[in-house]
């Protein structure tokens, strides 16, 4: 069987829904083909924060690309309300970061002042002593030597993101096919693409833009690109649910708007291994409780892996296929902080159109070849 459409998406997670919206928004007949339930999907298994501190600190177009996501964000999670009726729960309240290590704090307070010089008035950021910090939160533990401080920072709850994405990108017309995992994409004599799932069918598409994560690895070699994607495990635990407000929004500790304290996030180079473990959640916990010991009589309820999908950099990549222009490669990791983007100007660029963002320093062309091999 064939199908015809305008504008392919492979990939249904955030980053994919959200680009698909956009499309649909520039007047795009848009397809999503998205794999099936048990693949790695970082969108299930992410943390939630919309944050800009410490992002991009030594390469200043990601600190202006995530400061743009981030002011985007209110009128993006309006508008996909109002498109999907569902509320992502979007909080910006300004958010920490908390130490306990002398030297981590030395080295983030230095790369904060780095971004600042990138973002100029857009990083109202503070650097606080341990006892500074406990003036104005006391219930932090005697073990935190220092803190930062953003004031753009929040956070959203990132499954109903996912959710509200794929409703809108339904509402708006797309179509979203799930449960096709395409396993061989061949450009097409006179132009496009024809796209064989795993069950052997084959859908045609005038243009392609590839947003499948770690399915990346497989699927952008076979259009030429040269960005190597690779997993890095994140562990993360969430409590029983609290009456009580947390006092603070930090990159580690966050209260979910369900009422549970997530405790996050690990980072571990294992391959596609998505397994939580004993010794990283413990040590989670043992950092949460040092920082808000009250945490110490509270119940872990649960505990997971999930991984990011990473470039060689760890920057986003928006790149053309150098030998089928029609084909995009979209990845990146913070796609939760970036939807706005990926939702707005992104689509611009895709379209190639005369107002668009200037992404060059997101193009792949950044790896030299041997890094890529
Ligand atoms: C532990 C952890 C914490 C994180 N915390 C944050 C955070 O606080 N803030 C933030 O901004 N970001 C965070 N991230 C990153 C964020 O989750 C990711 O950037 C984002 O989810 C990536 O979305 P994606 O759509 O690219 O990938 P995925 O969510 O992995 O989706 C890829 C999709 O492609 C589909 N697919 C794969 N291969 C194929 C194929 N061959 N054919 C068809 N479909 C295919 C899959 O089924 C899947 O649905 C975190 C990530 C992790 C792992």
């Amino acid at each position: 069987m064939t199908t015809q459409t305008d504008i392919t998406v492979i990939g249904g997670g955030i980053v994919g829904l959200s680009v698909a919206l956009g499309l649909l928004d520039a007047g795009q007949r848009v397809t999503v083909l998205d794999g099936a339930d048990g693949d790695l999907r970082a969108s299930q298994g992410n943390f939630g924060l919309v944050w800009l501190q410490g992002k991009g600190a030594r390469y200043p177009a990601y600190a202006h690309w995530t400061s743009k996501a981030v002011a985007a964000w209110p009128e993006f999670a309006a508008t996909l309300s109002d498109i999907s009726g569902m509320d992502v729960k979007l909080e910006q309240p300004g958010g920490y970061e908390f130490f306990t290590d002398e030297t981590e704090f030395a080295e983030f307070s230095g790369d904060l002042a780095l971004q600042k010089e990138a973002l100029v008035d857009d990083l109202p950021c503070e650097t606080l002593s341990g006892e500074a910090v406990r003036r104005r939160i006391p219930s932090l533990g005697p073990a935190v030597v220092g803190a930062t401080y953003c004031a753009r920072d929040g956070h959203v709850n990132p499954l109903l993101l996912l959710r509200a994405l794929g409703r809108a990108v339904r509402r708006r017309g797309g179509l979203v096919e799930q449960s096709v995992h395409v396993d061989q994409i061949s450009p097409t004599p006179g132009g496009g693409f024809a796209l064989r799932d795993r069950q052997g069918q084959l859908r045609h598409t005038g243009r392609l833009v590839l947003c499948a994560g770690l399915g990346a690895m497989t699927l952008a070699p076979q259009l030429g690109f040269r960005t190597k994607v690779r997993p890095q495990r994140g562990e993360l635990l969430i409590t029983e649910k609290l009456g009580s407000h947390l006092p603070f929004l930090s990159s580690t500790i966050r209260q979910v708007n369900e009422g549970g304290i997530q405790i996050g996030g690990t980072k571990a180079e294992v391959g596609l291994d998505d397994n939580d473990t004993l010794g990283k959640t413990a040590g989670l916990a043992r950092h949460a409780v040092d920082v808000l010991p009250a945490l110490a009589s509270v119940s872990v309820l649960r505990s997971w892996g999930a991984l990011r999908i990473m470039t060689g950099d760890g920057y986003p990549v928006y790149a053309r296929s150098p030998d089928h222009p029609d084909a995009c490669l979209v990845t990146c990791h913070s796609g939760v902080t970036l939807a706005p983007n990926h939702a707005g100007a992104l689509a611009k660029w895709i379209e190639g159109a005369s107002d668009a963002p200037e992404l060059d320093p997101f193009d792949e062309h950044r790896f030299k070849i041997s890094e890529a091999a």
